[in-house]
């Protein structure tokens, strides 16, 4: 058993393939800023450990700088320390990364550095940095979970330095006065948070006229609201026409209604999306099938075209999450040894950082409408939450659709404190396919956020208490 690639997908398939009894290698190629292998993919070294990190770094800082005083707590100047917070940083991924070494040899799952080469179905060949050949390994299984690497667009070629991609973005030394970000997506929203609470300007620029297309109606244009309040200027419908780095900083070139604007900031963030990488894999020589848009194509069993050979994770199919690329790494390794798992990918939740934090799980209003399926919703606004008073955290709402008739929870989206937390009650409750009214005949603890998943389970049927 073989899989290329130890990000979320590819080391947990490792693991789970060695709990179960199959003879293990994993091939890695990755090498941290000293140089040195790392296992833990995009997620650990450069994607949502490290973000969270220095989300709540900043998260903390800006709480103590805005909030601190309405509970009573004076601190005189609050100050930061980028250094500090980038060693910190630094320190969570490396302890982390080093603990999926530690995972693999307690499963005896065998760590190959080096870049995996397709060979044939059955055979990797393993080249070292310089792209000498270093191993052939013949395997009876092959997994691959080669991940994903940033989009590039023509009009803004990242050079790390002035013109950033989300791995240059997490590792900036010093703030930027004035920081561009093309992409008003996941990575945009959350970077772009990071470094406007710590001062700096932050423009988005969005090609879509649309904010947020792929949430629910509502949360998109509450969040707007939100984030446009916390200073970020998001500029929606701004197409990107050319960038030129001089100087006096990056210039900007937009095109918004027609018109042309240029605007100057000192680092530009580009994070327009991820593609997923087969680049080096030999899809070609193997005649391993990709589809229009590069990702391997597989059926709902994770099996490639070729005969043994399987993918998962960002690098084929869904939505380009670390917890589906894991789901799909303990799926691929119990169908590989014969078990029949299930992995429900209409139930997969979405999480955006920023605060108040986004989130939602299943269908959105919108789709609903589109499909004409006829539906109940709810909406409690944590305003009127007992818990959100306390915390000081009043912004946003919980909204439950649940189907006409049935009652069947098919979509909850939620903008609001500790969003990320409260949707796992919500994927739960579709998972189990459970009715509004079973959350709404659940005890919730008092006083809670979750409350307002009670309170807007009972708004589904107009009966809510709070409001
Ligand atoms: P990856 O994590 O990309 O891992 C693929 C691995 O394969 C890499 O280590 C690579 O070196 C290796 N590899 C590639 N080719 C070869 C080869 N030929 N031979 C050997 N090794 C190879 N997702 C979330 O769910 N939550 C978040 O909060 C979140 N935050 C993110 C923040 C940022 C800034 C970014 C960039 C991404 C974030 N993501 C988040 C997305 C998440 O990181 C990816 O969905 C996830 O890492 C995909 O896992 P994967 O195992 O498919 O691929
Ligand atoms: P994204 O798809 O979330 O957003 C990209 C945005 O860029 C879109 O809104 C798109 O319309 C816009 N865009 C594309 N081309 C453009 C152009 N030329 N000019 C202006 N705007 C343009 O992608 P992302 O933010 O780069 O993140 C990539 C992926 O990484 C995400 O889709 C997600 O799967 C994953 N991710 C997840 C998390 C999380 O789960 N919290 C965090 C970060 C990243």
């Amino acid at each position: 058993m073989l899989v290329l690639g130890a990000g979320p997908g590819g080391y947990v398939a490792a693991i789970r393939c060695a709990q179960l009894g199959l003879k293990t290698a994993c091939v890695e190629s990755w090498l941290n800023p000293a140089g040195k292998p790392a296992l833990g993919g995009t997620c650990l070294n450069v994607g949502c450990i490290p973000s969270k990190a220095l989300l709540d770094s900043s998260h903390h800082f800006e709480h103590l700088r805005k909030h601190a005083k309405e509970h009573g707590i004076i601190t005189g100047e609050v100050s930061f320390d980028v250094g500090v917070m980038q060693k910190r940083k630094e320190k969570i991924v490396s302890t982390l990364t080093q603990g999926i070494a530690s995972l693999f040899k307690k499963n005896g799952v065998t760590w190959l550095q080096g870049r995996g080469v397709l060979k044939s179905a059955d055979e990797v060949a393993i080249l070292d940095q310089s792209g000498a050949e270093t191993a052939r390994v013949k395997a009876g299984k092959i997994v691959i979970a080669t991940g994903s690497v940033p989009a590039r667009i023509p009009p803004a070629p990242v050079d790390q330095i002035n013109i950033v991609d989300s791995t240059g973005a997490l590792a900036f030394e010093q703030v930027p006065a004035r920081l561009g970000v093309i992409g008003a997506g996941v990575i945009g929203l959350e970077l772009g948070s990071v470094w406007r609470r710590l001062g700096a300007d932050v423009t988005v620029f969005e090609a879509m006229p649309k904010f947020l297309a792929a949430a629910d109606d509502d949360i998109a244009a509450e969040s707007y609201k939100l984030l446009s309040k916390q200073g970020l200027k998001i500029r929606l419908d701004c197409k990107v026409q050319s960038v030129a780095s001089g100087p006096h900083g990056v210039a900007v070139t937009v095109e918004n209604a027609g018109k042309t604007e240029e605007i100057t900031v000192d680092k530009l963030i580009v994070a327009v999306g991820r593609v997923p990488n087969t680049a080096g894999l030999n899809a070609d020589g193997v005649a391993l099938a990709l589809d229009a848009r590069g990702f391997v194509v597989t059926d709902d069993q994770c099996r490639t075209n070729l005969p043994n050979v399987y993918a998962i994770g960002d690098v084929t199919h869904g939505p380009m999450l670390a917890h589906k690329a894991s789901e799909e790494g303990i799926a691929v390794a119990e169908i590989i040894a014969g078990q029949k798992p299930l992995i429900e990918h209409a139930h997969i939740p979405w999480v955006i950082y920023t605060w108040p934090e986004i989130a939602w799980a299943g269908a959105t209003e919108q789709s609903l409408k589109a499909a004409g399926t006829p539906y109940r919703s709810g909406k409690f606004p944590f305003m009127a939450s007992g818990r959100a008073r306390a915390m000081g955290e009043t912004d946003g709402f919980i909204k439950i659709l649940s189907a006409e008739g049935s009652d069947e929870v098919l979509g909850v989206h939620i903008v609001g404190p500790q969003a990320s937390e409260l949707i796992a009650e919500a994927v739960m409750a579709m998972a189990f396919s459970a009715s509004a009214e079973d959350i709404a005949r659940t005890v919730h603890a008092h006083p809670t956020l979750a409350e307002g998943m009670h309170e807007a389970a009972l708004g589904t049927d107009n009966r809510m208490i709070h409001l």
